[in-house]
């Protein structure tokens, strides 16, 4: 099987949609019958984003395997409906790490290590690993920032040398750019376009497909003049305006004839015809005219969306299944604290506080969890958000007055959040928090098993501390039911309060596995529960198939 490899870099600007765009193609692909896979290269010399501050970085994004990830990864998964493991991620840090470890080993037989060819080999060693740990026929590369960046020199020239390494009609090169509109003579430019195709020219590389992506139409002359300047054929001048419903991008694409283009020009033949009904369903109730249920959001990095890009998303799909506009109201815990962000909590038909670290925010998210359970608002914790209704829980229901995780106060008299035994003594911050799928177990009767409609699920983690065992006799004397946990009862992984419309929390994150075609079903019933309490009408029954 020859495989076919796509390779997609960015000019002119960053943050333009690349990942969005790179796993919109390989749904159109594997619409057509190819397996596909994706893999993202970061430049940067970090080994993974799982140290990075989500102010850097926007979120983690988690495998199944545990790897912490490139949110674009959350992309990929939503848009492919595609599980990817660690061969699906690369960074400068991981390249240089493995490159040094062989040369301290003695490897390279007293070579000197340079870029070219002992970097640029084992990043190429990196993407041939993908179709092979995967069987894909077409693997979509992604490389993050722009060309011209220094860090990623060497991701590109690894990419021009895969091009004679493979055969150049294995090989499709996508640019993706940004035309940017002056206002004063309300045009849109697209020399920084051609700039861009000249230096990636440079560097050896002559994309055969431009992505133009701008803020406002983009007529037909410029794609022309586009096609004219940066020499490429018309059909692969692809125009790309913003548009609201980022899942109608694969509509949009199609209607272009990107991936007909693409298939066309690697020389394939589509085995079917595209199913794309499950986009135009999303599409269709996107625009449809719909009760609003609001969200009142409550974390730490609220300013910045991309920090909670993937809980955002399954949100949305959520709303979009059940036929309800979902309005996140992103609330600051630290504001909370101050007596701010109140009016919003109030008015919110749901309450959803997402994982996070550290101790800022914390009281905010306490209070905001004690509103939700006293006056019967829908409450949703993910991890973090989980940890905080426990603390809620057993400071107001248990009178446990101090009652804290020893993650913000390490002399708490309770405890009720404690560090997992086999935490303990872990010095080293990065890849070492409890990661990756696991199994829980869901008690019958309980509103998650409700929601699932199966007994044993599996769900992504990433956390260091856990419910303490010693505090669930109490905790369920009180109404506190452990409805999820791990198959040997070790480990609370969803905890719910009883006689309550919907205050559930869970160790794990579910935002991880929702996808536009398939919501969360927790997330499902939690917007549910939210359009019940906003009184309006919703259109599926709250249990859908879980997505793992
Ligand atoms: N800080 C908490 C822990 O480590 C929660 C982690 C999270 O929300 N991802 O357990």
């Amino acid at each position: 099987m020859t495989i076919k490899y796509i390779f997609v870099t960015g000019g002119v600007v960053s943050s333009v949609g690349k990942g969005v765009t790179t796993a919109a193609i390989g749904r159109l692909l594997k619409e057509r019958g190819f397996t596909v896979a994706v893999q993202k290269l970061d430049p940067y010399i970090n080994v993974d984003p799982g140290t990075m501050s989500p102010y850097q970085h926007g979120e983690v994004y988690v495998l199944n395997d545990g790897s912490e990830t490139d949110l674009d990864l959350g992309h990929y998964e939503r848009f492919v409906d595609i599980n990817l493991s660690k061969v699906s991620t690369l960074t400068t840090g991981q390249v240089y790490a493995e490159v040094i470890a062989k040369e301290r080993r003695g490897d390279y037989l007293g070579g000197t290590i340079q870029v070219i060819p002992q970097i640029t080999d084992e990043i190429k060693r990196r993407v041939g690993m993908v179709p092979e740990s995967t069987g894909a026929e077409i693997v979509l590369v992604e490389v993050g920032g722009t060309v011209g960046d220094i860090e990623s020199l060497p991701f590109i020239e690894a990419l021009r040398q895969i091009r004679s390494d493979v055969g150049r009609e294995n090989v499709f090169y996508i640019h993706t750019t940004w035309l940017p509109h002056i206002g004063a003579t309300n045009e849109l430019k697209t020399k920084p376009t051609q700039h861009s195709v000249r230096e990636l020219r440079s560097l050896g590389i002559s994309p055969q497909m431009i992505i133009a992506r701008a803020d406002k139409t983009i007529t037909p002359d410029l794609t022309e003049k586009i096609a004219k300047f940066c020499d490429v054929d018309r059909r692969g001048v692809v125009p790309v305006p913003t548009i609201d419903v980022m899942y109608e991008i694969p509509l949009l694409l199609e209607r272009l004839g990107v991936a007909d283009y693409i298939v066309d020009t690697l020389g394939l033949q589509a085995r079917q015809q595209p199913d794309l009904a499950a986009w135009e369903a999303i599409s269709r109730s996107a625009h449809k005219d719909k009760p609003t249920v609001r969200i009142a959001l409550v974390g730490k990095y609220v300013e910045l969306h991309d920090a909670y890009l993937s809980v955002k998303e399954a949100l949305q799909h959520a709303g979009l299944a059940l036929g309800v506009e979902v309005e996140i109201d992103w609330i600051h815990a630290s504001e909370v604290e101050k007596g701010r962000g109140w009016d919003e909590i109030h008015a919110a038909d749901g309450i959803l506080v997402p994982g996070g670290f550290d101790s800022r925010g914390i009281e905010g998210k306490i209070a905001a969890a004690k509103y939700a359970r006293e006056n019967k608002v829908p409450y949703f914790g993910l991890c973090l958000g989980m940890q905080i209704m426990a603390i809620e829980f057993a400071r107001n229901v248990l009178g446990y007055g101090e009652a804290n995780s020893t993650e913000f106060d390490p002399a708490s008299p309770y405890p009720v959040i404690d560090l997992m035994p086999d935490q303990r003594g872990i010095a080293e911050k990065g890849a070492t928090m409890r990661l990756g799928v696991y199994p829980c177990q869901l008690e019958p009767g309980s509103v998650a098993a409700a929601a699932y409609g199966q007994p044993v699920i599996e769900e992504r983690h990433r956390h260091r501390y856990e419910f303490n065992n010693t505090a669930r006799e109490a905790f369920a004397e009180h109404g506190m039911r452990f409805s999820g946990t791990s198959p040997d009862d070790r480990l609370v992984e969803i905890i719910e309060v009883a006689g309550h419309p919907y205050m559930l929390g869970t160790q794990f994150h579910p935002e991880f596995l929702s996808r536009p075609t398939r919501p969360h079903p927790l997330f499902a019933a939690f917007v549910r529960a939210a359009a019940e309490r906003a009184g309006a009408q919703v259109q599926l029954p709250a249990a859908v198939a879980n997505s793992s």
